[in-house]
């Protein structure tokens, strides 16, 4: 994953307090000059690209991380039956739903 993915993601796990608080936090280590602003570092509340992500919302943001990986590296990381091309059940099936090919 990108970097401001990660950071986006982590962000996601914030409740609103916790996003109050850790901004906070980040911001008094900026002020502090502390070495390479850890919290900011963590969650990116100054980076445009992270905050372009966090700003779509939880669904969308998912769905938009999800959709480059798939389009990235689709074919490593999505588990497709061999002889009918379709969605397998889950990354280790070695037995298609659809057309019972078995790849054991
Ligand atoms: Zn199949």
């Amino acid at each position: 994953m990108l970097p401001e993915e990660i950071r986006a993601l982590r962000r996601d796990g914030l409740t609103e307090q916790g996003e109050k608080t850790t901004r906070e936090i980040a911001e008094k280590e900026k002020r502090e000059a502390l070495a390479d602003f850890k919290i900011e570092h963590m969650y990116g509340f100054n980076d445009p690209k992270t905050n372009e992500l966090v700003n779509l919302g939880h669904e969308k943001m998912l769905s938009t991380i999800a959709q480059r990986l798939l389009d990235r590296h689709g074919d490593s990381i999505v588990n497709k039956c061999p002889r009918c091309q379709k969605l397998a059940r889950t990354p280790n099936a070695k037995q298609c739903r659809h057309c019972e090919h078995d790849w054991h």
